[in-house]
């Protein structure tokens, strides 16, 4: 029988977990809702009772369990920084008490991260030695692995590439500074870029899409394959930027390959065709040779990252024979 973790993936709405196994088939899951309570004793609890009721249904007793958590995450100390989605994550430990009440070693990871490792052990990074994973979607988050591990810096805050800056006149970004990738090409960035178009008057097609609702990406994009000149040249713009800022990261890492995910893929060649475009134009010697891969996990991106991070962790103090 092969070794089983505990795979968990916080988010906003719901706590999934899983138990999976070393060839990343998921076993058996669980799903709760995400405690509404921000108090910190009753997110330990929910998270004991979840992680309990899962390992019971385990046909072995699991061998470590991991959390993804979407936010700034110190992950040697187990503490959760700030994860400005979900109510109470903010200077929590959460490792700890975990581990105590379980009697297992208890991991988190940045959700990005614990999504490259994923790609890296059970989706299509398998195979590689050296990873980017970008994840393209409401923000822009990313991983890097490094000769088989994650790198994860000096205090395990790497990886934040939607943070290199493109534009430096550019927009505003949530980080504090001006014209970084996030800013520029991301879920958000294209619904403002939606806005701006539905308020100068310059797209009757867009405006009938978005009526009077918030515009989305899906809407920018939406309105593009309807013809829509200027929505389908925003989207190649942010191809293009997209593809300046991983091919300046494929310069300096080098990687095998970059893989893909999130919901801004939904695009299509519509942003990947300027992104593969300008990324290898400017690609120096041997980083022309990048692959670029489309995530294979899908749905289960979130759970089979944690599961990775759990047995690269476990693995890294009791090696399988
Ligand atoms: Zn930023």
């Amino acid at each position: 029988m092969s070794r089983i973790v505990v795979a968990a993936d916080f988010g906003g709405t719901n706590l999934r977990s899983a138990l999976v196994d070393a060839n990343g088939e998921i076993v058996d899951r669980l799903d709760v809702r995400t405690p509404a309570s921000a108090a910190p004793a009753v997110i330990l609890s929910d998270i004991v009772k979840l992680f309990r009721a899962i390992s019971a249904r385990s046909p072995v007793p699991p061998v470590g369990a991991a959390l993804g958590v979407p936010g700034l995450i110190d992950a040697d100390a187990g503490k959760v920084i700030i994860a400005p989605n979900v109510a109470g994550f903010r200077n929590l430990v959460l490792t700890e008490p975990i581990a105590a009440e379980l009697g297992i070693p208890v991991f988190i990871e940045n959700d990005a991260s614990a999504a490259a490792l994923g790609e890296h052990r059970f989706g299509a990074g398998r195979g590689t030695r050296n990873l980017l994973h970008a994840t393209l979607g409401t923000g822009i988050g990313g991983g890097i692995v490094v000769e088989g591990r994650l790198y994860r810096g000096a205090k395990g805050l790497a990886g934040e590439i939607g943070h290199i800056i493109i534009d430096p006149a550019g927009p505003r970004c949530n980080c504090g500074s001006r014209g970084c990738l996030e800013s520029m090409v991301s879920g958000v960035a294209f619904a403002e870029r939606a806005r701006r178009i539905i308020a100068s008057g310059a797209s009757p097609v867009l405006l009938e899409i978005v009526g009077y609702r918030e515009p989305t990406a899906a809407d920018l994009h939406a309105a593009a394959k309807a013809g829509d000149r200027q929505c389908e040249a925003e989207i190649r713009h942010g191809g293009h930027l997209l593809g300046l800022g991983l091919g300046s990261l494929v310069n300096v890492l080098n990687p095998e390959a970059i893989t893909l995910s999130g919901g801004l893929l939904a695009m299509g060649d519509m942003l990947l065709a300027p992104m593969k475009e300008s990324m290898f134009s400017i690609a120096y010697g041997p980083a022309s040779g990048t692959l670029v891969r489309l995530s294979t996990l899908g749905d289960e991106a979130g759970l089979l990252g944690a599961a990775a991070v759990a047995f690269e962790r476990v693995e890294s103090v009791a090696p399988q024979a």
